[in-house]
C-alpha cells in the first residue's frame, strides 16, 4: 500500500471532526450508537465539503502541469463546482464552470442563490447550459476546455464530482486512515459507515481505503453507500470501477470483491436533486434533534437511509455507525419551498 507516496496539497484544517449524535441515537431507541464525521466543516474554503478532500490530491498535478484555469461541471446547485471555484481562488487560478440544468426544480432563484451565487462571488466564469442530469463526461465540458485553450489559457480538466479523474478516489481512501486514527484516540470502532453516493469517488475511495486498512485490522466493517443519483446502475458501475482503479493505484495487492461494494437504493426518489418526503423528514429530524443541517439533494437522502436501516434492523442492534456528513448545505437556499409548511411537533426530547 503506497497511499502516503502521493503528493497532497493541504486545503483542510486537518482531520475533520468526529462526534456522537446522542439525541438521534436515543430517538432511534438506542438500537445503535450513531456518530458523524463532518466534511461540512473540514476547511475554511467556501463552506468546505467532500470535494476539497479529493482536490487535495489533484492540486499537485494542477501545479505540476502549470495550468492557469480549472474547468469543471455540475448542476446549477453543484457543491462540487463551488468547491472548485474556492480552490481556484485560493490558489490564484482562474475558474470556468459549466452549470447544467440537472434538476427540474422551479423554486425561484435556483440558478442564482446558494452554490452558484458563491461561485460567482469567488470570481468563477459561470456558464449555464440546458442539459439534464448525467454523471458521465459531457460535451459541454469538453467544449469549455477547448474554449479556454483557444483563448490562450492552460485549462485543467476536473470532471463532475472529480470522480472520473484518475486521482479522484485518493482523498477518501485517505479518509479511512484518518478515521482509524480517530477511532484509536476515541476508543471506538465503527462497524458501519453510511455515505451518500452519486458520482461515486467518495464512496469508492472509502472502499479502497478500508480494504487497505483491513490488511492490518481484520475486524469486519460495512461501508454502505446510499444512492442519491436515482440512476442506480450507472452509479453502481461507477463506484465499482473507481474503487477498483483506486485500489490498484494504492497497490492494495488484490482485486476488490463484489461484496465489498454496496450501493443501496430506496431513498433517492424518482429524480436526482428532487427531495422526497423521507428526505425532508430526515432534514427536519437532524435539525431539531441535533442542530445539524443536511441538504435536500444528498445528505438528507443518506440520513433517511440510515434512519430506516437502523429502524428496520438491517443495521443490527448494538452497531456503532459513522455517518459521513459530506457537506452541501448551501443548496438549501434553492429549496425554501419545501419547508414552507410541515409537521409542527418536535421529536420527543429523550
Ligand atoms: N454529498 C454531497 C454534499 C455532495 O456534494 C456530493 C457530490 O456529488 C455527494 C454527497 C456525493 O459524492 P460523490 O459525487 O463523490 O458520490
Amino acid at each position: 500500500m503506497n497511499l502516503a507516496t502521493f503528493p497532497r496539497y493541504p486545503l483542510t484544517f486537518g482531520p475533520s471532526p468526529v462526534h456522537p449524535l446522542r439525541r438521534l441515537s436515543a430517538h432511534l431507541g438506542d438500537r445503535a450508537e450513531i456518530w458523524a464525521k463532518r466534511e461540512d466543516v473540514n476547511c475554511g474554503l467556501a463552506y468546505g465539503g467532500n470535494k476539497v478532500r479529493k482536490l487535495e490530491y489533484i492540486v499537485p498535478d494542477v501545479l505540476a502541469k502549470g495550468a492557469d484555469t480549472l474547468v469543471s461541471i455540475g448542476g446549477y446547485q453543484s457543491n462540487h463546482t463551488r468547491q472548485v471555484a474556492a480552490v481556484a481562488a485560493h490558489l490564484g487560478l482562474k475558474c470556468r464552470l459549466v452549470q447544467e440544468r440537472w434538476v427540474d426544480w422551479d423554486d425561484p432563484g435556483n440558478d442564482r442563490v446558494g452554490n452558484i451565487l458563491l461561485s460567482r462571488i469567488m470570481g468563477a466564469d459561470v456558464r449555464l447550459d440546458d442539459a439534464g442530469f448525467d454523471i458521465g463526461i459531457r460535451p459541454s465540458w469538453e467544449q469549455a476546455l477547448a474554449e479556454v485553450e483557444e483563448a490562450g489559457g492552460t485549462p485543467y480538466p476536473i470532471p463532475a464530482g472529480a470522480s472520473e479523474h484518475p486521482l479522484g478516489g485518493l482523498g477518501f481512501a485517505n479518509w479511512a486512515f484518518e478515521m482509524a486514527e480517530q477511532e484509536r484516540e476515541l476508543g471506538v470502532f465503527f462497524d458501519t459507515i453510511v455515505v451518500c453516493t452519486v458520482t461515486g469517488s467518495t464512496h469508492a475511495g472509502m472502499v479502497a481505503g478500508f480494504a487497505a486498512l483491513a490488511e492490518s485490522d481484520p475486524r469486519p466493517r460495512r461501508i454502505l453507500g446510499i444512492d442519491a443519483s436515482a440512476t442506480l446502475e450507472q452509479t453502481r458501475d461507477q463506484v465499482a470501477r473507481i474503487a477498483r482503479n483506486t485500489a490498484e493505484l494504492i497497490e492494495l495487492g488484490r482485486d476488490l470483491r463484489d461484496d465489498e461494494i454496496t450501493v443501496l437504493d430506496g431513498w433517492a426518489g424518482e429524480e436526482y436533486g428532487v427531495p422526497v418526503d423521507s428526505t425532508v423528514e430526515a432534514i427536519r429530524l437532524l435539525g431539531r434533534l441535533e442542530g445539524v443541517i443536511l441538504d435536500p439533494v444528498y445528505e438528507g437522502k443518506s440520513m433517511a437511509g440510515l434512519v430506516d436501516l437502523v429502524n428496520g434492523g438491517d443495521i443490527p442492534p448494538g452497531s456503532t455507525v459513522l455517518y459521513a456528513h459530506l457537506g452541501g448545505q448551501p443548496a438549501l437556499n434553492a429549496y425554501p419551498g419545501i419547508f414552507d409548511e410541515g409537521p409542527e411537533e418536535v421529536p420527543d426530547q429523550t
